[in-house]
Formats: C-alpha cells, structure tokens, sequence
C-alpha cells in the first residue's frame, strides 16, 4: 500500500509512563482531497524518519500498518491510522500541489446546538471579538497561562474559549501588537469543551495550531466575505476582564473532560474526565489503607511471622508500608457517587502519608 500525504502538522506525544520524554510522534497527513488520517512513529523509529518526516513536506509513504483508532480527543474522524514500523519508506516528493493544512471548518451553531460529536478535535474560523490579557495561573512555582477570547463567525454565533501556555503566549503576542480591528483567527484541531450546559472551546494539549491574521488564502478568503459597510469591523477588540473568570474549577477543567455526576453513568467506555463536586461522607466499612508490596504498590496478603505475600510480583515481602485507599462519597447539583481515593491523591489533600498517619494513631489512641 503506497500513500501520499503532506505532513501538515507533526506533534510530540510524551511517553505515557514518563512524561518527560516523547513517547510517539503524531503526525497528521492530509491527501489531494483534503482528507486526513493520522499516523504514529513510535520512539524506537524517531532516528530514521528525523530528515524526512517535518511539517509542510510531501512525502511519498510505503509498507506500514494500519490499526483502527480510538480514545478521545482525536485529530481526524478516519476510522483507521498508520503506523510506521521499521520497513516503512519514505520517499521525498516535492513537486506535487497538495492543500497545505488541510482545514475542515465547523460552523458554530453546530457546535453551540451540541449537534458535533466531541470525541474529534475541529478548526474553527472566525472574527476575535474579545480578548483577555494573559492571565497567571502559576501554582506552587509552576508557571502557566491562558487567555480567553470570544470568536464570532459569518452568522454572528459567538463562541467563547480559552487557550494556555505556548498558545497563550501566541495571542498575547498578537495583542501587544496594537494592530487596530479585529483578526481573523483559525484554531486548528481544538477540543470542543462542554461543561454544564456551555459549549466553548479548548486547545489540546499537543497538535492545536493557531493562525491569527494570516497571509494564508483562507483568512483572506474569510475577510472578503465580511459584508461591506458591516459597522462592527471597524470595532476594536472587547476586553475581556479576568476579575470573575478565574476560578479553581476552570483551572482544574483544563486539561480534562467536565462531566457532571448524572453524567458519569452515561459514560460506559473507560476515560479521563473531570468533576467538580464535594466530599460529603467517607465509607467507614472498610479500611482506609491496605498493606502495599514496595516493588509494585499493589495489595499484599499476611502470610504470618511477619511476611506477605505479593501475588502480581509472586514473591515474599518482608516490609509492607501501608498506603491509603478511601472510598468517598461525593455529590454535585445534579447526582451523587462513590469515588476512590488512593495514596498519591490523599496524601495531596491531607498532607500526611499513611505511614505517619497510621503511627500518629497508634501512639496517641493506641488506635
Ligand atoms: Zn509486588
């Protein structure tokens, strides 16, 4: 199988255990027609792909395979991605007229009526009606920015979103320009975020690209069909203040997928997403730490004589530090459920690992 594609966009994934170094690399090709699919080279790959995989270049790719897609957020609808293995080829192949990006815009009423499906990543086009300025939302010395905007398109349907880091920094650097009127921005590949009953939009961590005011001919194209003598376009940029928008909630949301609790039964696949709700009771039935293997934090059964047993590493453990497990109930406006908290996240709440915790109570309760 032979296949011609443009790299318009190559992203970095991290690996999924460490996050520190880059996993995969996405890239997302896009054909004569306009259609894109998605292809991974995995780290063990990067060495002989580095010249030849960059974006914009057309490439001529041969022998790879092709492996059906899934998980949310993802930056095409094919059903299907590639995957480079070590006999995949890559030819160069730079006289062929391809479309440089590749753009699918959805219009925002459908996105505001909920009718586009959120697992997919989507471009949008509009006019910047608003803007913030960079607002700080560094926590323990981490630092980290967003800036929110509002995108108005040519049936004046307003979206509202929110962009951080790197992207964040774009549209800052666009706004201390001083340019007067409003730019035309393109998001490509956002995530559409739906949290209560809004619909805004969301960079994704890696492969969302922004272009404001760009040379490029749909920007251009996007300008002249502005209709003449529309009062508005010689309106500046809205500011829009941080004072009521920055809130623990919004920060938290970010990355994730809100959902709300009657929600969550809904949701029968395996994902990540957030909730915002309050603790309202600990189950008080069952323990609230387990014995733990050192090697594999798992569970570990009381042998007797003061050994355990641990049957994922199928071995005998001397120590076995305890480590928190903590069912809670919580509860939002709409349901309540049950949660489970487990080491790492309980000891960021109360600050006392369950090894000190358990000690405390032994000396002062005999607990
Ligand atoms: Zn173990």
């Amino acid at each position: 199988m032979e296949i011609e594609g443009e790299d318009c966009e190559v992203l970095e994934q991290p690996d999924f255990k460490d996050h520190t170094v880059i996993g995969t690399r996405e890239l997302i090709l896009v054909d004569e027609k306009g259609s894109k699919i998605q292809a991974t080279i995995n780290k063990h790959l990067f060495d002989n792909y580095k010249n030849l995989v960059k974006e914009g270049a057309t490439r001529i790719i041969s022998n790879f395979l092709v492996k059906k897609t899934g998980g949310q957020h993802r930056a095409t609808s094919h059903d299907y991605k590639i995957v480079f293995i070590y006999k995949t080829n890559v030819k160069e192949c730079d006289n062929v007229q391809l479309p440089l990006y590749g753009f699918d815009f959805v219009p925002f009423d459908k996105m505001l009526k909920k009718e586009v499906n959120d697992v997919f990543l989507v471009d949008v086009i509009g006019e910047c009606t608003a803007m913030s300025d960079k607002i700080d939302t560094s926590t323990n010395g981490t630092p980290n920015y967003k800036v929110m905007f509002e995108l108005e398109d040519l049936k004046k349907y307003t979206i509202s979103g929110t962009v951080w880091g790197k992207y964040a920094e774009q549209m800052t650097e666009y706004k201390k320009k001083g340019i007067q009127g409003r730019p035309i921005i393109i998001l490509q590949f956002v995530k559409i975020k739906r949290w209560r009953d809004q619909v805004s939009l969301c960079n994704s961590l890696f492969a969302t690209k922004i272009f404001i005011n760009e040379d490029i001919s749909e920007v251009n194209d996007y300008k002249e069909s502005i209709t003449d003598g529309d009062d508005s376009r010689s309106m500046g940029i809205t500011h829009l203040s941080s004072q009521n928008s920055h809130s623990i909630e919004d920060e938290f949301m970010k990355l994730a997928d809100g959902k709300q609790l009657d929600e969550i039964p809904d949701t029968n696949k395996e994902c990540f997403c957030a909730t915002v709700a309050t603790i309202v009771g600990f189950e008080k039935d069952t323990n609230w730490y387990y014995n733990s293997c050192k090697s594999c934090n798992k569970k570990v059964d009381y042998e007797g004589g003061g050994r355990y047993w641990c049957i994922k590493c199928d071995s005998h453990v001397k120590s076995a530090p305890p480590r928190y497990k903590v069912t809670v109930s919580v509860e939002d406006d709409n349901g309540s459920a049950s949660f489970v908290m487990f080491d790492r996240e309980v000891f960021q709440a109360i600050q006392i690992s369950a090894m000190d915790l358990k000690d405390k109570l032994l000396r002062v309760y005999n607990y």
